[in-house]
Formats: structure tokens, sequence, C-alpha cells
């Protein structure tokens, strides 16, 4: 297989997967157990997470790894098992790729922790507790690296230094936009990207959040600072309602892929799902793409 940065170069659009959590919860995972721990748990549930969006024509498959940091782990007590289920996941995503064109992104999300001064998370906590998750994800043999969800640059910052650290693949990163057009801690997309992109980044973007709008909002900012940019769209399947204790997005994959044109007219060069989007929208997504290098 080519070289990820290659492929982007040429302009060409890639197609990454759709959410994890909520498939993953639609598969008996109960609230409260991290989704890592499926990795050693119920393997043949990832392995099929993994196998739905190659076969809709994903390009590139995140492992099952958002909440894989020391730091998130310890929340329920897994801290210790870093290693072991970091390097599970990306077993799994490796055996279900193995005969399909597609690259393994080792994922990396928040810590959930808040970063000084606010929280008690420090600089180099983060930067330690990131290094750790990376190593593990590096040395199990991932592609590329993929940090999302983020909200606080200098967590985003920690994260791609630390991924620098343990590696020298490419590095994908995409911020969390709420209604407003700024993370949850108040950041612009245009000011992520100006600070971030000069740390070395193949890929910046937005993912997750409050619907399309928010997203389209920030390839918008982040094309015109960084005009050259392979960017990245992978929004949530629009906004989430409570059906009893269902979390619902009712976007459908039609709606959905309907949004792709634009997000390729806006710099957009990996084109993903993430919560509420399965792989019936990744389907669409590539149909919508289908012949179409720009
Ligand atoms: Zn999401």
């Amino acid at each position: 297989m080519k070289p990820i940065q290659e492929r982007l170069a040429t302009g060409e659009v890639l197609v990454a997967d759709g959410s994890t959590g909520a498939v993953l919860m639609d598969a008996g995972l109960s609230p409260g157990i991290p989704p890592e721990l499926w990795n050693v748990e119920n393997p043949a549930q990832i392995l099929a997470l993994h196998q739905s969006y190659l076969d809709a024509g994903a390009d590139i498959i995140l492992t099952n790894t958002f909440g894989g940091s020391r730091v998130k782990l310890d929340a329920t007590g897994l801290g210790g098992r870093v290693r072991e289920l970091n390097r599970a996941a990306v077993h799994l995503a490796r055996q279900a790729a193995e005969n399909h064109q597609a690259y393994v992104a080792g994922d990396i999300g928040p810590t959930g922790q808040l970063m000084a001064p606010l929280g008690k998370l420090t600089f180099e906590g983060a930067l330690e507790t990131l290094t750790e998750q990376a190593v593990a994800l590096q040395e199990a043999g991932v592609d590329l690296f993929w940090i999302e969800t983020m909200s606080d640059l200098d967590e985003a910052r920690a994260a791609v230094e630390a991924v620098h650290r343990a590696s020298d693949l490419p590095v994908f990163c995409s911020f969390s936009f709420g209604s407003r057009g700024r993370t949850m801690m108040g950041l612009r997309a245009d000011r992520a990207a100006e600070s971030l992109w000069p740390l070395g980044l193949s890929a910046i973007g937005a993912n997750c959040g409050a619907g399309m709008p928010p997203v389209l909002e920030a390839l918008k900012q982040m094309h015109a600072v960084l005009p050259l940019a392979p960017l990245i769209a992978k929004p949530n399947a629009g906004l989430p309602r409570l059906e009893g204790d269902r979390t619902i997005f009712d976007m459908t994959p039609a709606d959905f892929a309907a949004h792709t044109p634009r997000f390729v007219e806006l710099g957009a060069r990996v084109i993903g799902g993430c919560c509420g989007s399965t792989a019936v929208h990744m389907t669409a997504v590539r149909s919508a793409l289908t012949g179409r290098v720009v």
C-alpha cells in the first residue's frame, strides 16, 4: 500500500469509518464499561465492527482505543492494562484490514481530565500518559495515528508531541466543535489549525460535535488559514435526542452523504462519521465520492 500522505497529496478523498461507541452499545456493551475492554473480552464484536466499515468501502479504520490512555482507563480501574488493551485493538484492526486496501489508524482520544490550571492534569502528565498509549499502538503496528475529539489546545499539543515521541508515522488530529463553532474549551477552529499544523500533521479537521453546521464552519475556518492542508470531516449523524434511555441520532444516510461535495469543496480529503453514523452512512459517502478525484 502507498503511504497515506502520498494519496492525500494527489487530492484523493479517503473514506474513514463511522461511530464505534454507539455501534458497540447497540451490540450490548453496557454503559460504564470501557469499550476498550471488548478488545480482549469480546473480540468477535470488534472484528465485526471493523468488517462492517471495510465492507462499506472505508479506506481508514480506527482502532478501538479512543479511551485507551492510562488516565482515562484509571477511571474504571483498568489503568494497568494500557499496553494489553491497545495492542489487542491494533491486532484486531489489522486482522480485519488484512484483505482490504485499508489503513489502520491508532485512535487517541482525550484523557477526560481538565488540563491545569482549570483541572489537575499538567502538560507533562498528559504527555506522559499519551506517550505510553502511543508507544503501545506503534509497537503493535498501526499505519498512522488519529488524535480525535479534542477540545483543549494544550491537550491536543501534548497528544501530537506524544505521538512524535513514539513514532515517525503520519498524525491526523480532529477537534470537536459545539453549536457556537467553538470547542468546549472555547477554542476556534482557525486558531486550532494555525497552532497545531506547524507541529507536523498530515491532516487536521473536525469530528463529533453538534451536528453538521459546526463541522462545516470549522472546515471553512481551517481551509481559510491552511488552504493546502488535507482536512478531515467526521461529523455526527445529526444531533442526539433521548428516546427512553437510548440516545438516537436521526440523520439518514442519504442526508448525511449529501454534505460530501461541500466537504470536499472546503478541503476535506478524509471523510468519515462519528456518533450515530453506521456502515450504511459510510456506504452512502463512498457512493457520493465514487470516481471523484479532485
Ligand atoms: Zn462522536
